[in-house]
């Protein structure tokens, strides 16, 4: 049965159980991925750490303010400007007030007791649909996706689809990621994908020859290079 963008169900698992398979011996280690922090609180809190920052400057500082603030309460309820300081190593002015103003509100309307919910995390200050589909991805059964430029490549390049400008946003790729999402391990299936983008499919060169994608033939991108270099032979 084709399903979008004329690929069917069984090519979106393989592409899915390939990642994850993958994922099991090349997923990263963060400490927001542990489980211990995978609360709507303290994943929203990386999330939102990691927007424009790379991940191995995020580290440390989440780090630290969860060792800080390890409740939605204690965040709320500390000094401010302490609060900031620790903050501050990451940079980007208005991204601190966020995080400072996001923790004032949702421990006012929810205490210590912020749920992963879509609607609730989108009323959020600072939280966008990326943060709130990350949350529900990372701490709960609930199905999240996560469409941002690198899954947008992957998924453009391995299905043929045309990635570039603000393809995202665009109704093919999000059909696409959430119907290749739809699993039990919605967490370690993102987990991989991200990796699998930053270090196998980047943007620049493309690692093809380490691929576990590449051996079901079925990579467009692959398929284009290959058979252009065997033209030029
Ligand atoms: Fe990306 Fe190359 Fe793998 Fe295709 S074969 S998914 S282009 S790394």
């Amino acid at each position: 049965m084709t399903t979008v963008a004329g690929v069917n169900g069984a090519t979106l698992e393989e592409f899915r159980e390939i990642l994850l398979a993958w994922g099991e011996t090349h997923r990263r280690i963060y400490p927001w991925r542990e489980l211990q922090f995978r609360t709507p609180y303290a994943v929203a809190i990386a999330e939102l750490m990691l927007r424009r920052t790379r991940a191995d400057q995020v580290r440390p500082v989440f780090s630290d303010f969860i060792r800080r603030y390890p409740t939605l309460e204690s965040a709320a309820c500390a000094d401010e400007f302490n609060l900031k300081a620790v903050l501050h190593p990451l940079g980007l002015t208005w991204r601190i007030e966020n995080i400072v103003s996001f923790v004032k509100t949702a421990y006012a309307r929810f205490g210590n007791d912020l749920q992963a919910d879509r609607d609730i995390l989108l009323s959020m200050p600072g939280v966008g649909e990326y943060v709130s589909e990350a949350v529900l991805c990372f701490t709960s059964t609930q199905q999240g996706v996560l469409i941002d430029t690198n899954v947008v490549r992957v998924l453009g390049r391995y299905f043929g689809l045309d990635y570039s400008g603000e393809a995202r946003r665009r109704k093919t790729f999000r059909t696409l990621a959430r119907e290749i999402a739809i699993t039990n391990d919605c967490a370690n299936y993102h987990y991989s994908l991200l990796d699998f983008a930053a270090s196998i499919c980047r943007a620049k060169s493309p690692y093809c020859e380490a691929c576990p994608l590449q051996s079901t033939g079925r990579c467009s991108y692959y398929l284009t290079i290959k058979s252009a270099s065997t033209k030029s032979l």
